[in-house]
């Protein structure tokens, strides 16, 4: 049984080989440019936060470790959805990292604040 196939971007049935996916070479490119479009805005809108994310713990640690209020990053609107890895010492602590600022949840009022050198990973 043969299934109707549609252009993926316009949505005209297809009559070509099975693999086709797009009626000719223009619904093609209109249909990833717009796709990766998407994705680059949907990336810098990320970055955009983790930057964010980090220059806030940045201004708050100065001193490369300190403790402050989780109230405080949230009024500050730290996103915390967002981070780009995270650390568990043998402890079972855990620390999320934006770059080279991490931080670990306290007692859920508190965090404590970290800072790694970037060329010092491993
Ligand atoms: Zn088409």
């Amino acid at each position: 049984m043969e299934t109707i196939r549609k252009c993926l971007e316009c949505g005209e049935v297809l009559h070509g080989r099975s693999d086709q996916k797009y009626c000719n070479d223009q619904c093609r490119n209109t249909f990833n440019n717009r796709l990766s479009g998407e994705t680059n805005n949907h990336i810098r809108r990320i970055n955009r936060i983790l930057k964010r994310n980090q220059s806030l713990l940045s201004v708050l640690n100065t001193k490369g470790r300190t403790t402050v209020k989780r109230d405080e990053l949230l009024k500050k609107e730290f996103d915390f959805n967002y981070f780009t890895n995270l650390i568990t010492t043998r402890y079972g602590r855990v620390y999320y990292f934006c770059y080279d600022q991490g931080y670990s949840p306290i007692d859920g009022k508190k965090v404590l604040l970290i800072y790694k050198e970037m060329n010092k990973e491993k």
